[in-house]
């Protein structure tokens, strides 16, 4: 090339031999920019606080350092990683499990909610676990019951971090996994949105000394620019004509339509099966076992329109999905980003379509359209297929 330019390669972050090869595996070319900006800095064990837009690679920023600083002689968890819902997880112990796989002696398991804790604590006892994944829940019992130690714990990491953070709740359950690691840890928070009221409560668990702000988008790049959005006015009375008729035009691979509550969900999921189209749901009132068997489905591309609430608007990175629906107009802006921000994986095109039914709906679209500096129009009566 051309003398000056240079184009930013995995192999200079003079990763391991076993982890480069294994990131050449999963087709990983070139680290994006939220790699390139956090992964030096999270290698020489730097507290990292990440805000970079959804679907640019933030986990395998985290997967990749931590595996990176892994000691695989480790008996005891050196990695905890905490996310905010079952799904996510699952797929981000399955990305640890793709970026491990020819680094012996790194054993990971996930602890999650909805299973039996026995078998939990019966994992930890047999398998010398360094690397552990989980829900803050789960981890808190598996923590009080003296089953998890994590004395030895090297790298913290909170992912959708004000998700995790904000709430009083949730935050008092991440705290208590927390305390049980050592003062002298690395801690890695990441997330799309970092809300400037949630930020000093982000700071406080970090070693505000020595670490490392990362903005790589601020609000006004962190919308997806590949990412086509409109609005389509509809009552309650008329938003299942409207979706009806979207699924028949739109040209999708695969689509999520939002729903603000899981009763809604259900209802929706029903009424569309009535109507023959070929839907699966999933909410946090089903049993575990049942959510990551429709997540499997949806995954697998057996079915192609999922019904979802919130439980599926964070994190979730499903190849296909190149149509979010809001059927339910998400009740703030965060909402929104994050679940549009399930078509237009790793910078692809894809295609948002909110319903509003009420001025509440159109205030919500209107804060979006400030806040991120964007322009949602009505949904246009043909839409080039290509565009999405
Ligand atoms: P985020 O957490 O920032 O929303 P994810 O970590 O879920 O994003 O990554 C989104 C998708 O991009 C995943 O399918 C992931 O495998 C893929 N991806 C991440 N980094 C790269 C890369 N450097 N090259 C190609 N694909 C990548
Ligand atoms: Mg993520």
């Amino acid at each position: 090339g051309h003398i000056g330019t240079k184009s930013t390669s995995f192999k200079d972050f003079l990763l391991k031999p076993e982890l480069l090869q294994a990131i050449a595996d999963a087709g990983f070319e070139h680290p994006s920019e939220v790699q390139q900006q956090c992964i030096p800095q999270a290698n020489v064990g730097t507290d990292i606080l990440c805000q970079a837009k959804s679907g640019m690679g933030k986990t395998a920023v985290y997967v990749i350092s931590s595996l990176q600083t892994l000691d695989v002689n480790q008996e005891k968890p050196a990695v905890v990683v905490l996310a905010p819902t079952r799904e996510l997880a699952y797929q981000i112990a399955q990305e640890f499990i793709r970026f491990k796989k020819y680094l012996k002696g790194a054993r990971l398991a996930l602890f999650v909610g909805g299973y039996p804790l026995q078998s939990d604590i019966e994992k930890i006892k047999d398998r010398k676990i360094n690397i552990v994944v989980g829900t803050p829940g789960r981890m808190k019992a598996l923590v009080q019951e003296k089953a998890l130690d994590l004395s030895e714990t090297k790298v913290f990491v909170i992912d959708e971090c004000d998700k995790m953070l904000a709430p009083a709740e949730m935050r008092a359950e991440v705290q208590e996994t927390f305390m049980a690691t050592p003062q002298s840890k690395q801690v890695i928070l990441v997330s799309a949105t970092l809300p400037k009221d949630v930020l000093p409560i982000c700071r406080r668990f970090l070693h505000t000394n020595h670490a490392h702000e990362i903005i790589v988008d601020n609000e006004t790049t962190l919308s997806l620019e590949k990412l086509h959005q409109h609005y389509v006015k509809a009552d309650e009375s008329r938003k299942l004509i409207e979706l009806n008729s979207l699924l028949d035009i739109l040209q999708f691979n695969q689509v999520i339509v939002f729903v603000n509550t899981v009763a809604r969900c259900g209802k929706l999921n029903e009424e569309m099966l009535a109507q023959n189209f070929p839907t699966i749901e999933i909410n946090s009132a089903m049993d575990q076992v049942e959510r990551l068997a429709r997540y499997h489905q949806f995954k697998n591309f057996e079915k192609r329109i999922l019904i979802a609430t919130d439980l599926f608007g964070r994190g979730m990175d499903i190849e296909r999905v190149n149509v979010v629906i809001n059927y339910d107009c998400p009740r703030d802006s965060n909402t929104y980003l994050h679940r549009i921000a399930r078509a237009g994986r790793f910078g692809a095109k894809g295609l948002a379509v909110t319903f509003l039914s009420n001025d509440h709906d159109s205030s919500t679209l209107n804060e979006v359209q400030d806040r991120f500096n964007i322009s949602i129009t009505s949904l246009p009566d043909e839409i080039d297929p290509s565009l999405y």
